[in-house]
């Protein structure tokens, strides 16, 4: 004989709403993390870097070629 077993389903506690005035400030951080970064990746190179020596270049080379940008 069967017998059926009442499981209580838990309930799920509500999602909590952040507002934007909290998001914006990490948005803006991250944008510009990955501006910077995509300037070192993409863009360090040649007469237009910030750094003489090729350096960055040289550290981020697989990145680039990975990406696809032209290098060499
Ligand atoms: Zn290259």
């Amino acid at each position: 004989m069967m017998q059926s077993v009442s499981v209580p389903i838990p309930q799920s506690a509500p999602i909590p709403a952040i507002p934007v005035r909290e998001i914006v400030p990490w948005a803006v951080f991250g944008g510009v993390g990955v501006i910077v970064l995509l300037y070192f990746v993409g863009v360090e190179q040649g007469a237009a870097s910030i750094f003489s020596n090729t350096l960055v270049h040289e550290f981020v080379h697989d990145a680039r070629h990975l990406a696809g940008l032209p290098c060499h």
